[in-house]
């Protein structure tokens, strides 16, 4: 119920803008983002890759409304790629985009201009030497999405693509891509799903979890296990010993904030740690969703409001 409550006002204007006025809340939004702006971005990254982690940055924004905004959204990765390329900072830190910040939903031609302004995002992570993942939304874009990543591949194999292992289709879609210099992140999925095709439970979500990681760690790709759970990190690392994997041919991901003590034990264990950092002053959908995931985060939220406000 609260979840759903919270997915729902994810995507209500009448709120946003509520809860984007509130003081408070940007004091706590600091816990999940690093900052609105570039160089906020730049620093949060250079200090978790000081504790031996790496990065893959988000510049929040979805649900572009025009073809402008989408162009200035490719054009805030290009300039972030090249500061992290300046900063030396790119052989570390990659890239996350989300396909709808980027014109996917827009009315025409959404999905060109997605790919070409992709293309643009993929093209100034090469210049840098770094690579780029494809977020993945809700369940009406996965075909859409998989396919610009299959035309994105033809000339960067390294493009990176989310599935979420709470969708019914995800462990097929797992085996179409586990095949070699795939990079594919792995995480439950945070949207709010009908039946039909996703998995509710949390029990049944965590089944298909690991049967989706069974797929990937037992393919040729490169499987990027995003989770906080401390079971599906513990069968990822089983998974993986099972299969006779490196250490780096397989990396945990975690977002910025959640569980830090968790990121440093595994960075600090050999392990690839990457951190999910998102940026920009677009950060309601993203820190909404992270409400929703954990009662405790929305405590800690009514708590800072009861007390301030
Ligand atoms: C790197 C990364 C990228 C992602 N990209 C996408 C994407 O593209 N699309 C998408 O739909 N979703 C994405 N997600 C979100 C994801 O789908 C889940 O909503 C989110 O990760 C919560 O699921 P969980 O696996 O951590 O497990 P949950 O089932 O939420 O939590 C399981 C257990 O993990 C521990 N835990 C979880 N959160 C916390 C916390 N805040 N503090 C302490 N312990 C905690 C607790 O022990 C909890 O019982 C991403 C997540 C990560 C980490």
């Amino acid at each position: 119920m609260l979840r759903s409550a919270l997915l729902a006002a994810s995507r209500s204007p009448q709120v946003r803008t509520v809860v984007e006025k509130f003081p408070p809340t940007h004091a706590i939004v600091e816990r999940f983002v690093a900052g609105e702006q570039l160089d906020q971005a730049v620093s949060a990254t250079d200090e978790l890759i000081a504790t031996g982690r790496k990065v893959t940055l988000d510049h929040l924004g979805e649900d572009t409304k025009d073809a402008e905004q989408a162009a200035g959204t490719a054009e805030a990765y290009e300039h972030l790629l090249t500061a992290l390329k300046d900063t030396g900072l790119a052989a570390d830190a990659e890239v996350s985009v989300k396909l709808s910040a980027v014109g996917q939903f827009l009315p025409a031609d959404g999905e060109k201009i997605a790919l070409e302004n992709a293309r643009r995002i993929c093209a100034a992570a090469a210049d840098a030497g770094t690579t780029v993942t494809l977020d993945m939304e809700d369940h009406t874009t996965t075909d859409s999405t998989l396919s610009i990543a299959r035309e994105l591949r033809a000339d960067f194999p390294w493009l990176g693509v989310v599935l979420q292992a709470y969708l019914r289709r995800t462990e097929a879609d797992c085996r179409d891509l586990a095949g070699a210099g795939s990079r594919v992140r792995i995480c439950k999925g945070a949207y709010k799903e009908p039946e039909s095709v996703a998995f509710q439970g949390k029990h049944d979500v965590d089944l298909a979890y690991v049967r989706a990681l069974k797929v990937l760690m037992n393919g040729e790709g490169y499987p990027m296990v995003a989770s906080h759970d401390p079971n599906m990190i513990k069968i990822a690392g089983q998974l993986a010993e099972w299969h006779g994997r490196s250490r780096d041919s397989f990396e945990y991901q975690m977002l910025f904030g959640i569980r830090p003590e968790e990121q440093l034990r595994l960075a600090e264990a050999g392990n690839t740690m990457r951190v999910y950092l998102p940026y920009g002053e677009e950060w309601y959908g993203y820190f909404m969703r992270r409400l929703a995931e954990r009662p405790a985060n929305l405590v800690f939220f009514l708590r800072a409001m009861a007390t301030r406000g």
